[in-house]
């Protein structure tokens, strides 16, 4: 055995010692759960120190052992860690929920931002206890099931995005899902399968021929079917009016080849036996997404008239979608870590670069300057879009909100009075979808009442219960 993995069994032993006696909601004794976070860390590849610190990220906060301690035994690195995730969870205490994240908590999300910009491996050890924890959901009661599992929606599961964890991503989302709008779930979980054992015939046979002509072609390639996650397909339905005819992506075929001039000749290739549908073709190697992801996409219609999505990349392209920023701390790990202690981040795929946004802005709070938070939690949660009042109120509302959203937000008074609205200044219809960054004036009557119209001009689930509210009580 290597000297390295004696330090990792020395923080097995010290965190076990350090947790004796104590036990999870499951009934299980509670080193379990580090041990877990240790597993998962293992598998994303992370560092040693990461891997390490995962094992210990409990214990300062909950147990004798002190920072102190662990920077004696296992270095300066680790400690800075461990006092990372600590300090996250304090931070994180009192905001739960993301409605919360606003001004009033300011103070906090600052703290969370500080924590997380000093070393972004301390996001990575809490979306591996996050991962865990939803895992083992089911022994929590109920009302705290409901709110971890928004939480990890609203926050974790998005982060993960921005790290491009795709698989962490699908994992959390569906686990947390589950748990948010269980009824929705098995809905469309069955959906799925219904869809699937549907389309797998004809996937099959599309497999063979693109399979057969990329082998006459003395193309190295893999091809596999990817079958969407409940939650995503859950959102597409959401932008569909709920219209799963108009899902192209239910089932897809990945492509897997050696290099970047095979990705097009691939597409070229596919394109020669299909017909290609028009406005589908999605070019994320030239054009890659925010975070990071690359992959080439097409829609095609095959002779049986059947619709498929093919997603075509590199080796490096699907490590990369599916562990993100894990799978270039392993690639990288050596430079990476030497250059974080150094204060550079040179190395971080340049598609990553809202991290080094983080640790610039940190670096500048850490020295009292002014920084525009309102960009940073831009970066940080991509599904929402943040709107102001007149007077320069922030809120956040999730993409494709209407005015009576917003209205609701502010205050169920200023809701159940909307007689009108005016967006950037201009009067606008309520059926008008928000754009980020608009600024919104709820004109409002003391005469007006809620119709039950309303309940078509808005997508936000705390609207809805208000409208339905004052409905109820004014038919009475
Ligand atoms: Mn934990």
């Amino acid at each position: 055995m290597s000297k390295d993995n004696e330090r990792i069994k020395r923080a097995v032993e010290i965190a076990t010692k350090a947790h004796e006696g104590q036990f999870r909601k499951t009934g299980e004794p509670y080193i379990i759960h580090p041990m877990a976070v240790k597993k998962i860390l293992e598998d994303w590849g992370m560092d040693e120190d990461t891997v390490i610190a995962g094992i210990l990220h409990d214990t300062v906060e909950d147990t004798d052992l002190t920072l102190n301690d662990i920077k004696k035994e296992f270095g300066e690195s680790v400690a800075f860690l461990v006092d990372g995730v600590t300090k996250l969870s304090t931070a994180r205490n009192g905001m739960r929920d993301i409605d919360s994240y606003l001004p009033q908590t300011k103070d906090n999300f600052l703290r969370l931002m500080i924590a997380l910009g000093d070393d972004i491996r301390v996001l990575i050890i809490k979306l591996a206890d996050r991962l865990h924890n939803l895992r083992t959901l089911s022994a929590l009661p109920p009302d705290k099931q409901k709110k971890i599992a928004k939480e990890s929606l609203e926050v974790f599961a998005p982060l993960a995005d921005r790290l491009n964890m795709g698989l962490l991503r699908v994992e959390m989302a569906d686990l947390a899902f589950k748990y948010v709008d269980p009824k929705r779930y098995d809905y469309l979980e069955d959906l799925i399968k219904k869809y699937n054992k549907q389309a797998s015939r004809s996937l099959a046979k599309i497999e063979k021929e693109v399979s057969d002509l990329l082998k006459k072609e003395k193309i190295h390639f893999r091809i596999s079917g990817r079958v969407k996650s409940v939650y995503s397909l859950h959102k597409k339905m959401a932008k569909h009016d709920q219209n799963i005819n108009e899902i192209y992506d239910l089932t897809a075929l990945r492509i897997i080849v050696d290099d970047i001039t095979d990705c097009y000749l691939t597409l070229g290739l596919i394109h020669s036996l299909y017909m290609p549908m028009d406005g589908r073709i999605k070019d994320y190697i030239a054009m890659p997404k925010q975070n990071g992801y690359q992959s080439i996409h097409t829609t095609v219609i095959t002779k049986d008239k059947h619709i498929v999505e093919f997603q075509i990349r590199t080796n490096e392209m699907h490590e990369f979608a599916e562990r993100g920023l894990a799978a270039s701390f392993y690639y990288n790990e050596q430079k990476l870590t030497e250059n974080y202690k150094k204060g550079k981040i040179e190395h971080l795929p340049t598609n990553l670069l809202w991290i080094t946004e983080l640790q610039a802005t940190a670096a500048k709070l850490r020295e009292g300057k002014k920084v525009d938070l309102k960009k940073l939690k831009l970066n940080l949660f991509a599904d929402r879009i943040f709107v102001y009042t007149p007077k320069g109120d922030i809120l956040d509302l999730p993409k494709g909100a209407l005015p009576l959203d917003f209205a609701y937000r502010l205050h169920s008074e200023i809701g159940d009075h909307v007689m009108g609205v005016k967006i950037n200044g201009k009067m606008s219809s309520l059926n008008t979808k928000l754009q980020h960054g608009d600024v919104v004036e709820i004109l409002t009557s003391k005469n007006q009442i809620p119709k039950s119209s309303w309940l078509e001009k808005i997508i936000t689930p705390h609207a809805r219960s208000k409208i339905l509210h004052s409905l109820n009580t004014r038919n009475k």
